[in-house]
């Protein structure tokens, strides 16, 4: 049997009422998380992908309630987080921790690294005095850096070190799973690799569960096990890493692999290209959100959206290719 999901969403909606334009502005309603489900399990690596502008760190943000969800449910090991307060809130944003994109700006510049990491274990009731500074200095060194940056400020670390100090600060309280929002895209390529190794390092010797945010298909492929690819605020494809990337199932699942960087120029040149811009969230196209861009679109897909079907075992898909009867449609 299934091991049961350390965190489970569902149908979770965020929408961001905006005014726009001028001199005459309107009122629009930008979709930006419409009705995803996921589930991740124990010790498990699963990836969000898409363009930039899909909903995926706007999802990662509003099941953390870092921006309250207007609908749907979140639930780690069971409890509602959604609904919790209080100390059980608390206890839950223990559990579940974040990684940003942008060390610097996550770190505050007048706190010491010592400070940055002791203060969380305070605040939880891990740990205080000397026995929060002596797991500091163990955390350090399990990020690679040394004790004597415990005295530091973050303006006097690279880019890299900066994001180690933020995943130490992270494992501080001794999570279970961490959602990693584009947690190497703001390094030099170089060190992207370092951190990278770092994170799977610890998923496998914390046995960590991660929600991996990225618009890096190579990343996330060689991150995670499972992976669900977002267009315009919907979850379009869902499924074990290598199979959806080997194979996918969905036109724009497709394209997203086939548009991701290819060393050989020859080959490059070969691939279909993505046409046409992403559309806004504030005005998604009717039916298939894809539809303008897809190149098997039905005359269905401008009709409807897709219902979301399992044409093979462990695959989700929303697109009308894959009609709820058709399983034998899947290779
Ligand atoms: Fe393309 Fe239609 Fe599938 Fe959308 S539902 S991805 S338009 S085939």
């Amino acid at each position: 049997m299934a091991e049961a999901p350390v965190l489970a969403v569902r149908n979770l909606r965020k929408h961001f009422v905006q005014r726009k334009g001028f001199p005459n502005p309107v009122t629009v309603t930008v979709r930006a998380v419409d009705d995803i489900s996921f589930a991740i399990r124990p010790g498990e690596a699963f990836g969000l992908v898409g363009e930039s502008g899909c909903g995926k760190s706007t999802a990662a943000r509003a099941l953390l309630r870092l921006i309250e969800p207007d609908a749907g449910s979140v639930t780690y090991r069971g409890e509602d987080v959604l609904a919790a307060r209080g100390g059980a809130l608390k206890l839950l944003r223990r559990k579940l921790q974040i990684v940003f994109q942008d060390p610097y700006s996550s770190l505050n510049p007048r706190r010491t690294i010592a400070q940055t990491l002791v203060e969380p274990m305070q605040v939880h009731g891990l740990a205080r005095g000397a026995d929060a500074l002596a797991r500091a200095r163990a955390l350090l060194d399990e990020v690679g850096l040394p004790a004597a940056a415990l005295d530091r400020y973050p303006h006097e670390f690279s880019g890299g070190q900066r994001q180690r100090i933020g995943i130490a600060r992270a494992l501080a309280v001794e999570p279970e799973l961490i959602i990693a929002d584009e947690p190497v895209s703001a390094l030099d390529v170089s060190i992207q690799a370092q951190v990278l190794m770092l994170l799977k390092d610890l998923q496998a010797r914390r046995h960590l569960a991660f929600l991996f945010v990225s618009h890096d298909l190579g990343v996330v492929r060689w991150f995670c096990q499972r992976v669900a690819v977002m267009y315009l605020g919907r979850i379009v494809e869902e499924g074990p890493v290598e199979d959806v990337l080997h194979e996918p199932l969905h036109p724009y699942a497709r394209v997203l692999r086939d548009a991701s960087p290819v060393p050989d120029p020859a080959l490059r040149a070969a691939l279909p290209r993505i046409e046409g811009e992403i559309p806004s969230a504030a005005n998604p196209p009717a039916g298939c959100h894809f539809h303008p861009r897809c190149p098997r679109a039905l005359p269905a897909c401008r009709e409807s959206f897709p219902a979301t079907t399992e044409p093979a075992p462990g695959r989700r898909v929303a697109c009308h290719l894959y009609p709820a009867e058709d399983r034998a449609s899947v290779r």
